[in-house]
């Protein structure tokens, strides 16, 4: 018989969202006709239709994959040229930041990017990662076994943005805009992370999946923003929520060839080549139409129609800040993130709070404690979701008052 990872029995039983699911279900099985009338502020999925420009240049591509002079086979593992420089462009060297086109890599998206890359990673580090955060960071350094995971504690008294430890870390997770959160690091805190990172000579990850969701002047977009940073950090990118590509599937991750790591025997590498070496040999690209439609969302109509969508959902965002504060709820967020992260009245536990609004308003929302024991007594609204929807969701929040 085939032995099993035996790290995938120290996961917790289930997925986050496949537990709210099973709830819902159940809610949906004993009350159909309330659950007729649910409201899904859980999953941080989007609703809104896929930028014109994006459409477009998906028709224009399965066009040319319908001509023998046109067709593609096989792409490039790491991405088309033509979107690795229109990202190493756009988001990087036109803010005056020295990436290389070939220190971009794109993929089918930041999930499996973040749990790929524990791949070129060895096995003794001391692991920081937030907490409460994006469940994917620590489940993926489960399955993999890879070293001793230690927690950061984002609180309400640090602003939900854990500065770094006394302690030393090996690899070190950060996300800002924050998920769950909310909260955006300033640039004096990613000052201090780089160069903790760099007095230790850690990696730092850093996952930006939410960077266009910033408002606020001066808070960096981007880790490289940070002197110092191109020789510490990973940046990991997505689609999925400033392009509305949950469905189509894109995102990309940076790896300076200035970023290194060491063997046992202390001889030193860089991620780049490991992760290159990677992506060839389990990756085989994503579809030439996904990267074409990618490449669309840098156009000048593209970008217009990426901040058209990325405002609907702060509206959004910005209808539902308005009902808590009217309810007198405590929250943080939705001002440089589709997120609010929200205080759960009368000490109830964060999954009684999931129940409340489920049975008595019909709104399901993400219980703070899913993303790390700090989340408990917190639920966590999503902004991604039709108007019509936010705005039934307010009223029925505020009548609970
Ligand atoms: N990183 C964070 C912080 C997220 O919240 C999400 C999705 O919700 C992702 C990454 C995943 O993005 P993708 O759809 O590109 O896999």
């Amino acid at each position: 018989m085939a032995f099993i990872n035996e790290n995938f029995l120290k996961l917790s039983e289930n997925y986050l969202f496949a537990e709210i699911a099973k709830r819902v279900e159940a809610y949906r099985a004993a009350n159909p006709d309330k659950a007729r009338h649910l409201i899904r502020c859980g999953i941080g999925d989007v609703t809104e239709p896929l930028p014109q420009a994006a459409v477009a240049a998906l028709h224009k591509a399965a066009d040319e994959m319908a001509a023998r002079e046109t067709f593609r086979g096989y792409g490039p593992e790491s991405g088309y040229d033509f979107l690795r420089h229109a990202i190493a462009e756009n988001d990087y060297r036109a803010r005056g930041l020295s990436i290389d086109d070939d220190e971009i890599f794109v993929s089918d998206g930041s999930k499996c990017d973040c749990a790929n890359f524990l791949d070129i990673v060895g096995s003794g580090n001391r692991i920081a990662i937030p907490n409460p955060v994006y469940p994917v960071y620590v489940d993926t350094n489960v399955m993999a076994g890879r070293g001793e995971v230690f927690f950061l504690e984002g609180t309400r008294e640090n602003g939900f943005v854990p500065m770094p430890p006394d302690c030393p870390a090996d690899l070190i997770y950060l996300c800002f805009p924050n998920n769950p959160t909310g909260a955006v690091a300033s640039r004096p805190q990613l000052e201090a992370w780089v160069a903790y990172a760099r007095r230790h000579n850690a990696v730092i990850l850093f996952d930006g999946a939410y960077e266009a969701f910033i408002r606020s002047p001066g808070i960096p977009h981007s880790i490289y923003e940070i002197p110092g940073a191109e020789s510490c950090a990973i940046e990991m990118h997505s689609f999925s929520k400033n392009g509305g590509f949950t469905g189509v599937r894109c995102g990309f991750t940076v790896v300076p060839k200035t970023v290194m790591g060491k063997t046992s025997d202390g001889k030193v590498y860089p991620f780049h080549a490991l992760w290159k070496r990677r992506q060839s040999t389990k990756f085989n690209g994503v579809s030439y139409p996904v990267q074409r439609a990618a490449e669309a969302l840098y156009s000048s109509e593209g970008q217009a129609q990426v901040t058209v969508l990325t405002s609907f959902y702060m509206e959004n965002a910005r209808l539902f800040a308005q009902a808590l504060t009217s309810l007198g709820w405590p929250f943080s967020g939705g001002v440089d993130a589709p997120y609010l992260w929200v205080r759960v009245p009368d000490g109830r536990s964060s999954w009684d709070m999931f129940s409340h609004l489920l049975e008595d308003a019909q709104i399901v929302v993400t219980p703070g404690v899913g993303f790390g024991s700090q989340g408990e007594g917190f639920f966590r609204i999503s902004s991604f979701n039709a108007r019509a929807s936010v705005e039934e969701a307010c009223r029925r929040l505020v009548s609970l008052r």
